[in-house]
């Protein structure tokens, strides 16, 4: 089952249990609640979350703080 699967049931009015679907109604927030789960939708909700957590790092980390014992400095790798 894919999300295209659900799109069909949802465009055709019947859901799969013969219920009719009617916008607004909870067999119809239900089948699109599912459809979040599926492919190709799961990829942009995994993608939305590692955005997310990109954006917490970015604020949790301190910039002014930042120190690279072993990393040599700017000026001293242009010395040479
Ligand atoms: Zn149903």
């Amino acid at each position: 089952m894919n999300a295209a699967a659900i799109d069909y049931i949802i465009s055709r009015g019947v859901c799969i249990c013969g219920e009719e679907i009617r916008e607004g109604s909870s067999h119809h927030a239900h089948l699109i609640r599912e459809r979040d789960f599926l492919p190709p939708q799961s990829i942009g909700a995994m993608l939305r979350t590692f955005q997310d957590q990109i954006k917490l790092y970015e604020t949790l980390w301190d910039y002014d703080n930042l120190n690279y014992p072993n990393y040599p400095s700017k000026s001293r790798a242009v010395k040479t």
